[in-house]
């Protein structure tokens, strides 16, 4: 590779164990960080030449790393919060992609702008989630982007996505899709509120409401927080990478007739024709909290989440994921879908 500015970082044959939350110990042949877009720009043009396959992660708290990546993973170092425009009603935000997602929500909540509050706590990098339209207690991040900054990953030229061309659904996007390994965002900028909207109609932030006065955005994110500290696996302590699979949706004749066996079938009514059934209700229903597949597991506060038990392998979680498929399908004929991305 040509001699590049002393910021980025090239690091060869190196473990990746401190870069997926599953805490899985696969190598990758190159692993390039990098601080700015003109060096992002001049990396890819290097890799290009070589003809290196490419991955840009984020912290990994989405990836299952199938094998070692015989290939370059790339990492944004850039790290800016930077404020386009504040007034009495709402405030414009251009955040760097390395930005870690929750020091974004946190500043955001201190200065009691509401928008991301909800999605408070969630791992990961400010890049990942306009890739992943993250979303938690009744928010998706696509409600709060205005911009997607992004660089092709074939010419290096920069391009913008509008919110609408980022064509967002249930944690999907057209990056995911059609697009997929073809844009890597340097920046994105989100436009939250300064008078307050809150969203509390999950569960426990239901409490909330009854208190006098609208909560503050902060109120918003330390309930979120405490909430998620008692449910989920801290990453650090357990590996995992949250929820494995996405929640299927299904026809509501489907639904109708799995409701006229089991009258307590949680659910939300996506449209007239199709209803959300919690993918954590089926696994439960076939037995599998606390299981264990060699070094993976079911976590048992949460079956929608496989964890590692500290020696799994890939095989482990992948054989569980398969071995949970197909016993939902068995039992409900309903297919499960990974939301953890495949590498
Ligand atoms: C304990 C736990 C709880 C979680 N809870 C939630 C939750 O409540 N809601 C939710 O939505 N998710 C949740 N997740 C999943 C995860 O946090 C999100 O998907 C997050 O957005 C992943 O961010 P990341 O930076 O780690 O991305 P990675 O996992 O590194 O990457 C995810 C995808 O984005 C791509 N990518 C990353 N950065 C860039 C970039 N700059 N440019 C282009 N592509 C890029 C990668 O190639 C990959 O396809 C949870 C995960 C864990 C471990």
């Amino acid at each position: 590779m040509r001699d590049m500015t002393n910021s980025v970082t090239i690091k060869h044959h190196y473990s990746l164990r401190g870069h997926n939350t599953f805490g899985l110990d696969v190598k990758a042949k190159q692993f390039i960080s990098y601080h700015t877009v003109d060096e992002l720009v001049e990396v890819l043009a290097c890799l290009r030449d070589q003809g290196e396959q490419i991955l840009h992660i984020g912290g990994g708290s989405n990836l299952l790393f199938t094998k070692d990546f015989e290939g370059s993973i790339l990492h944004s170092d850039i790290r800016f919060i930077q404020f386009l425009s504040r007034d009495s009603r709402e405030v414009v935000v251009r955040v760097g992609s390395g930005v870690k997602w929750d020091d974004f929500c946190a500043e955001m909540a201190s200065s009691n702008y509401y928008g991301c509050e909800n999605l408070s706590y969630i791992p990961g990098e400010v890049g990942a989630s306009a890739i992943q339209n993250i979303g938690a207690y009744g928010v998706e991040v696509e409600s709060i982007i205005q911009q997607v900054e992004t660089i092709e990953v074939a010419t290096g030229k920069p391009r913008v996505f509008r919110t609408e061309e980022c064509e967002y659904g249930y944690r999907d996007s057209i990056f995911k899709r059609d697009l997929l390994g073809q844009y890597i965002v340097t920046a994105v900028v989100y436009r939250l509120s300064a008078v307050p909207v809150v969203h509390l109609d999950y569960g426990q932030l239901q409490q909330l409401r009854s208190r006098a006065g609208v909560p503050t955005a902060q109120e918003i994110r330390d309930a979120v927080i405490a909430i998620r500290q008692s449910k989920l696996p801290e990453p650090e302590e357990l590996g995992s990478a949250g929820s494995f699979f996405k929640n299927p949706v299904v026809p509501a004749a489907v639904f109708q007739q799995l409701a006229a066996t089991y009258s307590d079938v949680p659910h939300y009514v996506v449209s007239e024709d199709e209803v959300k059934i919690p993918a954590a209700w089926l696994i439960d229903q076939c037995g599998w909290k606390g299981k264990s597949h060699g070094g993976a597991a079911v976590y048992e506060k949460q079956p929608l989440i496989l964890v590692n038990r500290g020696h799994a392998t890939p095989a482990d979680i992948m054989e569980l994921a398969s071995l949970i498929e197909q016993s939902v399908m068995e039992k409900f004929h309903i297919s499960l879908h990974p939301e953890v991305n495949y590498i």
